[in-house]
């Protein structure tokens, strides 16, 4: 057993409140192109402006016009072993909160039962952007099939899911909640995420200034592999199962 093994073994064992922060790489083996898998989807829909709020308020075909695409991907993905994992880690007692930059709802549908707080949103519900009437996902499928944008029955306005675009205020309850989590955490665990969005990304180092031990899983260098205990790099997929099954 290599010294990391243990010590990494020795953290989880100790654990009682980790959270396990995610970003969009977690889903990627689940066929959910990440910000940045070359060729992808987002090569196509440049997020700075298909995902853009004040974009949205002017053109909004232009938004609908990628996430179609976007809901088609991910009505087709399932949750991969690193969201089982996060699951069985909370079957052995260890896990307070999931903490997510996803839109995917891959951590509710892998069965995670602890708080899931979704930092980036959630696009379960839309809303019409004029009148703030609410709808549920699947009353927008319904409209998507009819006409380009699903427009508002109220006030014609134009419906978004309730996800953050870029120029679009973070929900301030979930930010709230996710920071408390944080700050009471022993061990947050950062998989799939480049840490290059703020203020998602300053959470590690809010654990870690608390006094929380910091796990990150990645394929590739983050910014902030230099102040953590332990960098697992690889796929994440692979390596959570590793974590929680010994
Ligand atoms: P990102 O695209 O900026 O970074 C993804 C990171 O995951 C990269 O560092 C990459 O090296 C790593 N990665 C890719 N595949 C991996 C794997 N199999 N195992 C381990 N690491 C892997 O994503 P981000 O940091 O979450 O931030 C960007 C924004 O992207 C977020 O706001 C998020 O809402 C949005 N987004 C979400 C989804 C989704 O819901 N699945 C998909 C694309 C983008």
């Amino acid at each position: 057993m290599t010294d990391v093994t243990s010590e990494l073994r020795r953290m989880i064992t100790e654990s009682r409140r980790a959270v396990v922060f995610t970003g969009a790489g977690i889903s990627t083996e689940s066929g959910i192109p990440d910000f940045r898998s070359p060729g992808g989807l987002w090569e196509r829909f440049d997020p700075q402006v298909y995902a853009n709020y004040r974009v949205f308020l002017k053109v909004p075909s232009k938004y609908w016009e990628m996430e179609r695409e976007v809901t088609k991907i991910v009505q087709a993905a399932d949750p991969n072993p690193a969201h089982k994992a996060i699951v069985k880690l909370e079957e052995r007692g260890k896990l307070s909160a999931v903490i997510t930059q996803n839109i995917d709802m891959l951590h509710q549908r892998a069965g995670t039962d602890s708080p899931i707080y979704e930092l980036h949103g959630s696009a379960m519900t839309g809303t019409c952007v004029k009148c703030d009437a609410l709808y549920k996902r699947q009353e927008i499928l319904i409209k998507l099939e009819k006409s380009q944008v699903p427009f508002c029955d109220e006030c014609g306005g134009a419906i978004k899911y309730d996800v953050v675009l870029f120029n679009e205020m973070l929900p301030y309850e979930t930010i709230t909640k996710a920071i408390k989590a944080t700050k009471k955490s022993d061990c947050l665990i950062v998989v799939g995420s480049s840490l290059l969005v703020s203020p998602a990304n300053q959470l590690p180092l809010i654990a870690k200034n608390a006094g929380a031990k910091l796990i990150v899983v990645n394929i590739e260098e983050t910014p902030i592999d230099n102040v953590a205990d332990i960098v697992l790099r690889g796929k994440a997929g692979k390596i959570l199962p590793k974590i929680v099954n010994f």
